[in-house]
């Protein structure tokens, strides 16, 4: 076509590309060491079924094909760049294999023509969302149809210079143009074309083929400084993706040795997250899917997952040329503060439903852990409410500051061995301090001990020696206290030489299974809707008694979302005669939070969205969704749900719906059977 246009082109662009796309490299590298090198087999999996299927986008039905028709068509249509580019230099170019009159080639001309189709149809599914849809989740500005017009323009010209191609080489062979099976939508383009004369026919090739390689190089040029850098980074993003059990956050390696040796606890400043979470940043798509889902965002809280990544996102770009100079003094800048509000990072409920809806794998959680550490232990900047359930974690070991020698209160007249006076026990029930102490709660505990008792379970209490797991001194930030409870609790689990372990809270639950190894306290550890499914299916509990009731079942997050425990709570709440049970709309992975974890139980909730005019509680909103089912009891599996849904109800005016755990509708079915 013209060599030196198309060297310029290439050089020019490419040359600028490679310069941006250094920055970027350098510029993630300023972020703290992280191996995620491990386990290569796990991660090539996971990247073939989240970056290259898209399983996550099969959630949105429409934007998810769209997005696999796009995804698919540039794979596709690598190839068909290359020929082009090499068609400036000389006309007839091909790669080898892929003429047009070899078999390949011929598929390969196919395949490129229905992908050129499909990614057109899959723009404009993306430019109803943009321009007529536009739901409150997707930013808004014209980057997003900049780019949707680029893409499109990009198919529209490779058809025109085809089309035209055909008629140019139909008519140099002095025939007519017909319709080639190998090139469907060229040929049906060059009908189009027949009728114009050969001048035009040329400039209409030049012009698609120009417009089509110009675009491409534009295209690529814009994804380092804009969102659709994910272009590049999300198959990257996923296969350095977090392997750890989800609910395990990282401890603080060596405290201790990071005081003396003046270190920074947690994250006060962007440099100081690890390159994967700057690479996290990069490749936030702005689909809002997180705020969607996030419980915190819907009842206007000033917390969104988007916008969090955002700031962090910008903050750091702002900053680039600092970063990246290899002299010159760099600004101490910290984050909570100048980039994000406190009330951003103590909103968190932890329920990672933003996590389990994001399409590239980005998370949030140990992020805004690591901010609240930095608050906590280094500034003692926290909401002061938590400093009752520090000190009651610290001294008595429950967040309430309970006697600890009241912890075995609860099973008073059950006749429950501690594991001192019943050291052969099969199971150890953890009851936690909710259980423990909270009066409604101690009902869950004598409910499942009674079932156990009845199923002729082999168990035993700690009793007093039992003491919070520190789920909610880690959530909130206070990882010191949080590793003083974790070591007293695994050296007392340890030396009563306990292997399993069953409780009935899911933080409890999922801090012994996923954080209690990090602390060398390895033990098989279930969740009583798991032990008592069991024991129903194994015929060791019978319920018999009819509830003849609708009961609406909320998930916990800390058992469905952190660790996929969906399916014995309801088997529990099935096998009683009578029964039925309830969905939400928002169940299962996407069930919304109850608005506890995240230690948000100890503290008061955050107000205030400039974003979103609602300004609610998040267990309100939770318990309207479980009233819209129109129920007649609701029930949880965790005594942290069940307070905070009791409250949602008595605020609702609702207390004639009756909350209660799977153990005790269980135990009201098999007791009176009894
Ligand atoms: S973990 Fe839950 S509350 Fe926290 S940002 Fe994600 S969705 Fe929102
Ligand atoms: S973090 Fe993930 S879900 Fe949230 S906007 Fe970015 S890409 Fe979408």
């Amino acid at each position: 076509m013209n060599p030196l246009v198309q060297a310029l082109l290439l050089v020019g662009f490419w040359g600028w590309f490679l310069v941006q796309a250094d920055r970027r490299w350098r510029l993630m590298r300023v972020g703290a060491a992280e191996v995620r090198w491990d386990r290569i087999g796990e991660r090539l999996r996971r990247t073939y079924e989240y970056a290259f299927a898209q399983k996550r986008m099969r959630r949105y039905w429409w934007a998810g094909i769209a997005h696999q028709f796009i995804f698919v068509g540039f794979v596709v249509l690598l190839l068909r760049t290359l020929i082009l580019w090499g068609r400036g230099f000389r006309e007839t170019f091909d790669l080898p294999l892929l003429a047009i009159d070899q078999p390949l080639g011929m598929a390969y001309s196919v395949l490129k023509d229905v992908f050129v189709v499909l990614v057109i149809l899959g723009t404009l599914v993306f430019f109803y969302y943009r321009l007529i849809a536009r739901p409150w989740r997707m930013s808004r500005g014209f980057e997003g149809i900049l780019i949707l017009l680029i893409i499109s323009t990009m198919m529209a010209a490779d058809l025109v210079y085809d089309g035209a191609e055909i008629v140019r080489r139909t008519r140099a062979e002095g025939a007519s143009v017909q319709f080639h099976a190998v090139e469907p939508a060229g040929s049906i383009v060059a009908f189009a074309f027949t009728g114009l004369s050969d001048s035009a026919v040329g400039v209409l090739r030049h012009a698609g083929f120009w417009t089509h390689g110009t675009l491409v190089l534009l295209f690529l040029n814009l994804l380092p400084i804009s969102k659709h850098f994910h272009v590049i980074t999300a198959i990257p993003n996923v296969f350095f993706s977090d392997l750890t059990p989800r609910g395990r956050l990282r401890p603080i390696a060596d405290m201790e040795g990071k005081i003396e040796r003046g270190e920074t606890l947690g994250i006060q400043r962007v440099e100081q997250f690890s390159w994967k979470a700057i690479l996290d940043l990069y490749t936030c798509t702005e689909c809002g899917r997180c705020s969607d889902v996030c419980p915190a965002t819907s009842t206007g809280k000033r917390l969104s997952p988007k916008h969090l990544t955002l700031d962090l996102r910008d903050h750091l770009y702002r900053r680039q040329r600092e970063f990246l100079a290899t002299d010159g003094p760099r600004q101490q800048i910290d984050l909570v503060g100048n980039v994000l509000e406190p009330e951003v990072v103590w909103a968190c409920t932890t329920c990672r439903a933003c996590e389990t809806e994001c399409p590239v794998f980005i998370t949030y959680v140990d992020k805004i852990v690591d901010l609240r550490r930095h608050l906590v232990m280094e500034k003692s900047e926290f909401p002061p409410e938590l400093q009752n359930a520090f000190r009651g974690m610290e001294s008595n070991g429950n967040p309430w500051s309970f006697p600890a020698s009241d912890r075995a209160a609860w099973a008073a007249g059950l006749d429950i061995p501690t594991i001192d006076q019943n050291p052969g026990a099969e199971i150890l029930f953890w009851v936690g301090c909710s259980a423990s102490f909270d009066d409604r709660a101690r009902k869950i505990a004598r409910a499942t001990a009674q079932l156990l008792k009845a199923a002729g379970v082999n168990f035993a209490i700690l009793g007093p020696a039992e003491t919070c797991t520190g789920d909610p001194a880690r959530r909130a930030g206070n990882e010191f206290l949080f590793q003083m409870l974790a070591q007293a609790n695994v050296e007392t689990l340890n030396a009563a030489g306990v292997r399993r372990i069953v409780t009935s809270c899911p933080h409890c639950f999922n801090t012994l299974r996923n954080e209690y190894p990090d602390f060398g306290g390895n033990y098989e550890v279930i969740h009583h809707s798991e032990l008592l499914s069991q024991l129903v299916r194994e015929g060791r509990l019978t319920p018999k008694k009819r509830i003849d009731q609708r009961v609406a079942f909320h998930d916990s997050c800390y058992l469905g979302r952190y660790n996929d425990v969906y399916d014995p709570p309801r088997e529990v709440l099935r096998a009683i005669p009578g029964l039925v049970v309830l969905e939400p709309a928002q169940a299962l992975d996407r069930g919304m939070c109850c608005g506890a974890g995240g230690a948000q139980m100890f503290k008061e909730e955050e107000h205030g969205n400039r974003r979103r005019p609602v300004d609610q509680r998040v267990n309100l909103a939770r318990t309207e969704q479980l009233l819209d089912t129109r129920p007649d009891r609701v029930a949880s599996a965790c005594p942290f749900c069940q307070r905070m849904l009791i409250d949602g109800l008595a605020a609702k005016g609702r207390e004639s719906v009756a909350q209660q755990d799977i153990a005790e509708l269980l135990l009201e079915s098999v007791s009176t059977a009894d």
